[in-house]
């Protein structure tokens, strides 16, 4: 009995032991079990954040390979201005795909539709630069210009700004820097200083002029009396004190608008540089000169010998002096004939070209 009970006892204890322990071990399993989904769902999360994380790395990396691709598109540095603005219409276009053909296809749509560009739409820089003679710094000056003569030819356009002409007459003083260059240039620009006295100067029919101009005026008045004419001297070196007095004189009876168009003011005369001269025929006068046999006759051989008319009607807007068939300047044979076969009549014109540019130059 005992042992019956006991071992009933036992059995009883034996079925609670294994109710706990079963209990237990459902516990156990609950525990597991929650512990795998946890496990799980860690996992869910992090392959979530890497995966994210993958995707930013990828979006970056593609972001960095384009802008690259676009920097390098354009070339060298000169086409710096074209590049910035192809890069401007990257967004637009390069929206439809990310894959390498698509960059592939943009970059050769870029690259033609830059060439076609600079086609279509000339840079006023290209215009001017085509020209030997073109200064880099006069840039703004001759788009200026351009803008205010929208018909004169761009090389034009060039030429003249290099000569000032852009600027107001008597308004911007250029002093001249090669006093002794028998090519110097004085207009209403270029001036020389108070007290300037050119060297070399000798004496000729009683006027003071450079040597190798007094040479010249000699050959040309025996080939004038050759001809039967006769031309004389009545003015060639003047001192820039000298034509104080000259303009201030023709002012006191006249305007100062009119006397610009016939006297330079002081400082400004070509007479200063000693190779100018005005010429008398067989009548009196400087007016009168091309009514003279002596006036056509000069003005058709003068070259021949080396000088130039300076100021003629046809050019009144570039040297600001109406026509005077009387004033002749020395620039040389060599000068002189190359300005009659280039059919170039202002010595502005042919100094920018010619003197201070060389068309070797490029
Ligand atoms: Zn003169």
């Amino acid at each position: 009995m005992n042992t019956v009970n006991t071992d009933t006892g036992k059995n009883l204890q034996t079925d609670e032991e294994e109710l706990r322990i079963s209990q237990r071990r459902a516990e156990m399993r609950r525990i597991k079990r929650e512990k795998e989904r946890r496990k799980k769902r860690n996992l869910i999360i992090s392959s979530c954040i890497a995966w994210s994380l993958v995707i930013i790395l990828a979006a970056a990396l593609i972001i960095v390979v384009r802008a690259k691709s676009v920097g390098s598109g354009g070339g060298d540095a000169k086409d710096g201005g074209k590049t910035a603005k192809a890069a401007d219409s990257v967004p637009l276009k390069k929206s439809k795909g990310d894959s390498a053909e698509d960059l592939k296809m943009f970059e050769e749509n870029e690259t033609q539709e830059t060439g076609g560009e600079s086609e279509a739409v000339p840079q006023p820089k290209n215009e001017f630069a085509s020209f030997y003679y073109y200064e880099e710094d006069k840039q703004d000056r001759y788009e200026a210009y351009q803008e205010l003569n929208p018909e004169m030819d761009p090389g034009d356009v060039v030429w003249r700004v290099n000569a000032y002409l852009d600027k107001p007459w008597y308004e911007y003083d250029v002093p001249v820097d090669t006093y002794d260059d028998p090519l110097m240039i004085v207009n209403k620009y270029y001036t020389v200083p108070d007290g300037y006295r050119p060297p070399d100067l000798v004496s000729i029919d009683g006027y003071e002029m450079r040597k190798e101009t007094g040479d010249a005026y000699l050959e040309l008045k025996a080939a004038a009396k050759a001809a039967g004419k006769r031309i004389r001297a009545v003015s060639a070196y003047r001192s820039v004190d000298y034509q104080k007095g000259l303009y201030n004189r023709y002012l006191s009876s006249d305007s100062k608008e009119n006397v610009d168009r016939y006297s330079a003011r002081p400082g400004h005369s070509e007479h200063h540089t000693g190779m100018a001269i005005d010429l008398f025929g067989s009548t009196d006068g400087l007016r009168n000169f091309i009514n003279t046999p002596e006036g056509p006759w000069v003005r058709e051989h003068c070259w021949e010998y080396g000088f130039i008319i300076r100021y003629t009607a046809d050019i009144e807007g570039i040297t600001g002096y109406e026509d005077e068939p009387w004033h002749i300047r020395y620039v040389g044979k060599e000068v002189s004939m190359d300005m009659k076969e280039k059919g170039i009549e202002s010595f502005e014109e042919y100094h920018v070209k010619y003197i201070e540019h060389s068309p070797d130059e490029k």
